[in-house]
């Protein structure tokens, strides 16, 4: 395990050593960097910022300290690789004295999309914990080697500090055999480490217990449906804050009809594209997870551009949003039929905070099950969590704003924090 450094008592007449209790927050993909660095007192935000395009001609960074007024800074120069752009990150923090080097910095929180079985809670980076994410690589060749190259470069401009791995599967490794197996043959799934893992776990964790907090209950005594509607989609079925089952699988390509991505499909489309198509296991592959989804069925994965087509006129975009909510309907019932008891049905991320015609949608015909959403409240633009089904309804239907970063943040602290 990384050793944390000690802090040695102040000498006489010296003021004592701030405490630490700021969190930086990672977010490595192939070619960005989303950072935020947060104060734990109080979970407030001291800067935020975005590396894009890294290792292209022109990167750019953004930043935005939020302690220091707020004014974004921008600066578009070659960044190499992610070596250069912690550096360039870690240039801007010192800018506004929140560099690095701070001894307030408690710790690194990186988000990793797969840590399989193996990582069922937030962990502390050793090499043992390296060579696992490693291993896992076969099952997300995309993410976990982005995450990794964060953790790594952090850890070489910061050796002292604790990096700690916050993982998007952990939340769903409570799911019971039944909902996380494949009806496959069970000694080709262990080769293969083929089941369903589920993804956006950070998120599903956050809003159902904030969901639980909206409706002033302990997370343990509520059922909740969560459906995070971003460019990627995901429903989960969470009983008293242990999660039973998701819509996502081995990868996050299964379940709800996403931006791009297709979710659901028969598996013998794959087998038929490549036999009676001639389309290679690639040309499959990037079809269905980069050209399906509302942007394959309509050209747009945009929910505002596609309201506007569909206030329009337009088919294909009426098409695309009636196929989109006739999935998410058919999760909702699903994971109703899962809970058996549902206390609330929360809507989360870009889609699910924004979209009211979405979640009138989604709930639209679902009296029976003690689901409607009320079309005052649903219209209500506002930032934090919402009840929006009706005064008397049974079931409560609401906008829960997720915070991914805070999450991991608080898990880190949560971990590293504890022992301060
Ligand atoms: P996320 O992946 O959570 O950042 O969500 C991104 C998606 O949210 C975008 O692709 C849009 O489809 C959707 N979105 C963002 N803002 C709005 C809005 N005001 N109305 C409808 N959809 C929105």
């Amino acid at each position: 395990m990384t050793d944390r450094p000690t802090t040695a008592p102040a000498p006489a007449g010296e003021q004592a050593p701030a405490a630490a209790t700021r969190v930086l927050v990672l977010n490595s993909g192939s070619s960005s960097v989303k950072y935020q660095l947060l104060d734990m007192r109080d979970g407030s935000r001291l800067a935020v910022g975005l590396v894009e395009r890294i290792g292209e001609r022109t990167s750019r960074l953004k930043h935005t300290p939020l302690a220091a007024g707020g004014e974004t800074r921008e600066t578009n120069a070659p960044i190499a690789d992610h070596d250069a752009a912690l550096k360039a990150v870690a240039q801007e923090l010192s800018r506004d004295g929140l560099g690095l080097d701070s001894p307030e910095l408690l710790a690194i929180g990186h988000r990793v999309v797969h840590g399989g079985m193996f990582f069922t809670e937030p962990t502390v980076v050793t090499d043992e914990v390296i060579g696992e994410i490693e291993r896992l690589i076969p099952v997300a060749p995309l993410h976990n080697p982005a995450n990794l190259t964060g953790i790594l470069t952090a850890q070489a401009l910061r050796p002292d500090l604790p990096q700690v791995a916050v993982f998007d599967t952990a939340f769903h490794t409570t799911m019971p055999e039944a909902a996380a197996r494949y009806a496959i043959d069970p000694k080709i799934a262990d080769r293969y480490r083929i089941r369903r893992y589920g993804f956006h776990g950070t998120s599903h964790a956050y809003v159902s217990r904030e969901t639980a907090r909206l409706l002033g209950k302990a997370p343990e005594d509520v059922n909740v449906i969560v459906l995070h509607l971003g460019n990627g989609a995901s429903a989960s079925a969470v009983r008293g804050g242990r999660c039973v089952d998701t819509s996502m699988g081995l990868t996050p390509l299964e379940g709800l009809v996403m931006g791009t991505r297709s979710g659901d499909v028969d598996p013998g489309v794959v087998f038929h594209l490549a036999r009676v198509g001639h389309m290679s296991m690639d040309e499959i592959d990037t079809l269905l997870n980069k050209r399906s989804g509302l942007f394959g069925l309509c050209g747009d994965n945009d929910m505002r551009e596609i309201r506007r087509r569909i206030d329009e006129g337009d088919e294909e975009a009426a098409l695309a949003f009636d196929i989109y909510i006739h999935r998410l309907k058919k999760y909702i019932g699903a994971y109703y039929a899962v809970l058996a008891r549902v206390d609330a049905v929360a809507f989360t991320a870009g889609v699910g905070e924004n979209a009211a015609p979405v979640r009138e949608a989604a709930v639209a015909g679902l009296e029976g099950l003690g689901l409607a959403v009320d079309p005052q409240r649903n219209a209500v633009r506002a930032e934090g969590p919402r009840l929006i089904s009706p005064e008397s309804a049974r079931v409560a239907v609401a906008v829960v704003p997720t915070d991914e970063e805070l999450e991991i943040a608080t898990q880190t602290y949560a971990l590293v924090g504890k022992n301060t």
